[in-house]
C-alpha cells in the first residue's frame, strides 16, 4: 500500500523545523524513471520521504522502519476523524462505442467535489486545478482490475509546487496541494485566472499504479506540457502509454457548490465492439468520437440534474453507444488516530520529546483531510529500540 502520511510539525517544533527548510521529496525527484518503466522499489512509497536537513535519520526511520499493520476496515475504525462517509454511487459511467475502437468514461464527482475541495482554503484557481486532478485519478482508477490505487503527483516550480491526488479501485478519493503563498499572491495579482500551467510551472507529472504489497508499482513520468491539466494528462498517455486519449476536465463553483467532472476517451485496439474495424475505419471512428466529444459543455458536464446516460446519449447516440455499470466514488482518506499512534510509536523517545509542544501535545496533521490529531506525549510509548 502507498504511504500517505505527512508529519506536519506544530508550535515550537514548527518554527525550528521551518528554519531547517524541510521539504517533501517526491519519488520522481529521487530518481527519474523512463516513461512506462517499472519504478525501482528503492523509490519507496508514494509521497513518502520527508527530508529534513539534519533530521534525515529521523525521517528515514519514520518511513522505512514502520512495522506492517493490519488494515482496519473504515466502518470498524472508531478512531477515524470526523470526516464525511460520503459515497456518490454513479460517479463513474464507463461506456464504449460498439464496433469502434473507442471506449470512455464520464466522471462526475457531484457533491463529493464540494466536500473534498472545501476542506482546504485555497484560492479558486487552485481549487479548480485540484478538482480536475481528482477527476483524472477517478477516471484512471476506475480502469484498475485489481485492488489498488492510482495516484497523480505533479511537482513544478510554480506557485503550486506540489499537487497530489489519488483514488483507490473502490473510488476513494483525496488530494493535497501545497502552495507558495507569496508566489501565488503575486501570480493572482497579475492574472486573476491563471492557467494550470501558470500555477504549476515547469516540472514533472507522475502517475503511479499501486496494486498492493506483493506487486510491483508501475510509474510513468513525463514533463509538464500544455496549458491545462487535460493537456498534461493527454501528453502523459501519448508519451507513456502510447495510445491516443482525449480528455476534457472541468471544475467550477456552481449554485450547488463546487462541482468537478470529466470525459475521457481512449482509442483501443478493436476490443470495444463486436468486430474489429480496419485502421482507416478506426481513424475515422476515433475522429468522429472526439469531434462529438468536443461539443460537451462544462454546464452539461457539471449539471447534477442531467443523468450521465442522458448526457452520453446526447453526445454519442449515432455511434452505437453502449453504457457499462456505473461505479461509485467516495470520500477516501484512510487516516485514523490508531494509524497515527502507530507511526508515532516508531519514533524513539528523544524524537517524541522534541515533537511535543509546550502543552505536552504532539500534533500530527492529515494534509489530505486538513485535520489535526493531538496526542498527549505521555500516552505515546516508543517501540523504537
Ligand atoms: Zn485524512
Amino acid at each position: 500500500m502507498g504511504w500517505t502520511w505527512m508529519l506536519k510539525p506544530a508550535g515550537r517544533l514548527n518554527r525550528s523545523w521551518k528554519s531547517l527548510n524541510w521539504t517533501f521529496q517526491a519519488p520522481f525527484k529521487a530518481e527519474r524513471v523512463d516513461a512506462g518503466r517499472r519504478a525501482p522499489p528503492a523509490i519507496g512509497c508514494f509521497f513518502s520521504s520527508i527530508y529534513v536537513d539534519g533530521l534525515r535519520a529521523l525521517s528515514a526511520r519514520f518511513l522505512f522502519s514502520r512495522p506492517p499493520i493490519m488494515q482496519t476496515p473504515a466502518f470498524l475504525d472508531r478512531d477515524r476523524p470526523d470526516v464525511p462517509d460520503l459515497v456518490v454511487p454513479g460517479g463513474i459511467t464507463p461506456f464504449f462505442l460498439q464496433g469502434r475502437p473507442v471506449r470512455g468514461r464520464l466522471i462526475r464527482l457531484g457533491v463529493l467535489a464540494d466536500v473534498l475541495l472545501t476542506r482546504h482554503d485555497h484560492p479558486a484557481p487552485v481549487t479548480r486545478l485540484a478538482g480536475k486532478a481528482l477527476t483524472v485519478v477517478a477516471a484512471l482508477a476506475s480502469a484498475l482490475k485489481f485492488q489498488g490505487s492510482f495516484s497523480l503527483q505533479i511537482k513544478g516550480d510554480g506557485p503550486v509546487p506540489l499537487l497530489v491526488a489519488d483514488c483507490t479501485d473502490t473510488g476513494a478519493l483525496r488530494f493535497y496541494a501545497r502552495t507558495d503563498e507569496d508566489a501565488l499572491n503575486a501570480l493572482l495579482a497579475e492574472t486573476p485566472n491563471p492557467t494550470d500551467r501558470d500555477l504549476l510551472g515547469n516540472g514533472y507529472l507522475a502517475l503511479t499504479v499501486d496494486q498492493g504489497p506483493d506487486t510491483d508499482r508501475h510509474q510513468g513520468i513525463v514533463d509538464i506540457a500544455g496549458d491545462d491539466l487535460a493537456a498534461m494528462a493527454s501528453h502523459y498517455f501519448a508519451t507513456s502509454e502510447q495510445h491516443a486519449c482525449w480528455i476534457y476536465l472541468s471544475c467550477k463553483m456552481t449554485d450547488a457548490g463546487w462541482r468537478a467532472g470529466g470525459l475521457v476517451l481512449e482509442r483501443i485496439a478493436g476490443e470495444g465492439g463486436s468486430h474489429v474495424v480496419g485502421d482507416e475505419d478506426g481513424d475515422a471512428s476515433w475522429e468522429t468520437a472526439t469531434i462529438l466529444a468536443t461539443t460537451l459543455t462544462s454546464r452539461e458536464l457539471l449539471d447534477d440534474s442531467l443523468p450521465p446516460a442522458d448526457l452520453l446519449y446526447r453526445l454519442f447516440h449515432e455511434e452505437d453507444l453502449q453504457i457499462g455499470h456505473p461505479r461509485a466514488l467516495a470520500y477516501g482518506c484512510r487516516c485514523s488516530r490508531a494509524r497515527l499512534a502507530d507511526v508515532l510509536q516508531g519514533f524513539p523517545d528523544d524524537d517524541l520529546d522534541h515533537m511535543a509542544q509546550d502543552d505536552g501535545q504532539i500534533v500530527m496533521t492529515c494534509e489530505f483531510c486538513n485535520i489535526d490529531f493531538r496526542f498527549p506525549r505521555k500516552d505515546i510509548s516508543s517501540h523504537a529500540g
